[in-house]
């Protein structure tokens, strides 16, 4: 197995690396921007130190400040096939937010947290033991999910 785990955008012009062997913990978020920004049920997204990230290609940038102007979210992704493939956020410094469905490997990533479930749609269900939030989880409980 690679000690290094990489993905990258649809056409290949956009790929990054980030230290493995083991992919990163991956969550879902079920709400209606992350359902409008993939055009699907929900987001698969994993957060890993941004300096742990080894960017190859020159990927867009498009910039987002929230809607109470407290957070600046700074979109990463292919200018060529429009594939977005990561983020960071001025509410997380240091820290990169990688569309986990850009992994080379995304068949095998396990799933084990899901954020705004009351969203969820007919037809995908949450295991059990999986822990669930009908909304926005408290950081310290979310963390501590992604981390065990
Ligand atoms: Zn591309
Ligand atoms: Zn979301």
């Amino acid at each position: 197995m690679s000690a290094t785990i990489e993905g990258g955008c649809r056409c290949g012009a956009v790929r990054y690396a980030i230290p493995g062997p083991d992919l990163p913990r991956t969550y879902a978020c079920h709400c209606l921007t992350c359902q409008t920004w993939t055009g699907s049920a929900f987001s698969l997204q994993c957060v890993v130190p941004e300096a742990a990230l080894e960017v190859t290609g020159t990927p867009h940038l498009y910039e987002r400040v929230s809607d109470d102007g407290a957070r600046l979210s700074r979109q990463r992704g292919c200018a060529q096939c429009m594939t977005r493939v990561y983020n960071t956020n001025s509410a997380r410094p240091g820290m990169a937010v990688i569309r986990a469905g850009t992994l080379d490997r995304s068949d095998e990533l396990k799933i084990v947290a899901h954020i705004w479930a009351k969203r969820k749609l007919d037809g995908i269900e949450i295991p059990a033991g999986i822990p669930a939030w009908p909304e926005g989880a408290p950081p310290a409980e979310f963390m501590a999910a992604m981390m065990k």
